[in-house]
């Protein structure tokens, strides 16, 4: 199977982290989101492994939570020993109140306001990743006012581009986020950083798309963050203590999108920047990456009931479920492959081709065309793959839905994360 906390059972029921998906489904109700919080871990682990043995010291990655955030996850982050990002002040409150660690997290986002700055710094965050002139200056009059000396990394647009879907494309020269390199107006942003008093300018940070398979993006963009580092030593005499790669590294979907090797990915970077280096002269500065999607993605999946098909001779045969775009807009946004299962019949022939159709009045409200499964019935549960990032924080209340729970299978089997919402839950900042 397509991962290895997937297997079936003799009654050709799906198994997800060892547990009978039927069961879960039963035992929580549907639409569902179920997370391996084991897996979750191992990920973690393996990036830090990684990134210690290959990177220069001090390298360490941080999980970018806008992939999935909620209490407890940044609990697990906790207890892992990652770093954070955060990229709203929502997202950073979810944080303090986990507990995590603010002197381990780095605020993003290119359009802070004031008071986000103000709430960021009056909890204590690590870092800030400094967008653009406009924003420096916000974050040193604030720091002024608090009468303290603001981290900052600052964000590169480092002129590359991955190709990836236009909507995940963060990287390049026009890019809404970050200043350019290739303008000369990083190097102009660097000077003004230099010269603000309540500023430390720690590095610089950047991140140049989402779906990632190929290293070599990794290694183009660290030869113009680096150069970058090199000129700037060259211009002001100033040390970059930490580049930050960003995060993108590509999880499949589907069986056909092949695996990926993180370690050996990172192994391979590593190397790359060592030589780069040397052949600039300069100290290797500590990497950080910031893996969103390769942490969660595979480590979740949502369990929906169907509530009937519709065939439509000549035409196409539609599915129902009791979920869709509002737990999981992104075939909606961006025509994202996923694995879809019959998750009570798995061990049956798969010939029914069909369209899974969520409940919202819109006739986008799709979770995958044209896909194979063994006829379902009203009733039937049906599993989607690769839900862990991405669907449960873009989740929304449209059409008046209520957002599904997460629940974890831990080290002591399931528990509730997040509880369902209830139609109360809706109205609670109605007047
Ligand atoms: C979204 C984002 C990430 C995470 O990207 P993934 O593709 O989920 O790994 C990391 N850094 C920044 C700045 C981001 O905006």
């Amino acid at each position: 199977m397509i991962y290895e906390n997937l297997s079936v059972n003799l009654d050709g029921h799906l198994l997800f982290a060892g547990y009978d998906t039927l069961e879960l489904a039963k035992e929580f109700g549907t639409a569902l989101f179920v997370m391996d919080e084991n897996r979750i871990r191992q990920r973690c682990r393996e990036y830090q492994k990684a990134m210690a043995a290959y990177l220069p010291a001090g390298s360490h990655p941080l999980y970018a939570s806008k992939a999935m955030s909620i209490k407890r996850i940044y609990q697990i982050m906790k207890e892992e020993n990652m770093g954070v990002d955060v990229v709203s002040p929502g997202e950073l409150y979810t944080a303090v109140k986990a507990g995590f660690p603010m002197e381990n997290a780095y605020f993003h986002g290119s359009s802070k306001t004031d008071e986000d700055i103000r709430f960021a710094m009056e909890h204590k965050i690590g870092f800030f990743i400094c967008d653009n002139a406009d924003e420096l200056d916000a974050i040193d009059a604030e720091a002024a006012r608090q009468g303290i000396c603001q981290k900052i990394l600052l964000r590169l647009a480092p002129g590359i581009d991955p190709h990836t879907h236009e909507k995940i494309n963060t990287g390049r020269v026009d890019s809404k986020f970050g200043v350019a390199i290739e303008t000369g107006q990083a190097t102009k942003l660097v000077g003004k950083t230099l010269a603000k008093k309540n500023i430390i300018l720690w590095g610089y940070h950047c991140h140049v798309g989402s779906q990632l398979f190929d290293e070599a993006l990794f290694c183009d963009t660290a030869t113009n963050m680096l150069t970058f580092v090199a000129d700037m030593q060259k211009q002001y005499g100033h040390t970059a203590k930490v580049v930050n790669l960003g995060g993108g590294m590509g999880v499949p979907y589907t069986e056909e999108q092949g695996k990926i090797d993180y370690a050996g990915t990172i192994q391979k970077i590593g190397a790359y920047i060592t030589a780069l280096c040397q052949q600039l002269q300069i100290a290797p500065p500590a990497i950080l990456m910031e893996p969103g999607r390769s942490i969660v993605a595979d480590s979740g999946i949502t369990l929906y009931s169907v509530t009937g098909t519709k065939e439509i001779p000549g035409f196409k045969n539609f599915v129902g479920i009791d979920g869709g775009m509002t737990d999981n807009p992104r075939y909606t946004l961006y025509q994202s492959p996923y694995t879809v299962y019959n998750a009570g019949k798995m061990n049956e022939c798969a010939d029914f081709v069909c369209t899974v159709a969520g409940r919202c009045c819109e006739s986008g409200d799709l979770i995958q065309e044209n896909i194979t499964l063994p006829r379902p019935v009203r009733g039937d549960i049906l599993a989607v793959l690769t839900t862990g990032a991405y669907n449960y924080s873009m989740a929304s209340n449209y059409n008046r839905v209520p957002r599904p729970p997460v629940v974890m299978i831990g080290q002591n089997g399931p528990y509730i994360a997040v509880r369902r919402e209830t139609y109360e839950d809706l109205l609670l900042c109605d007047q």
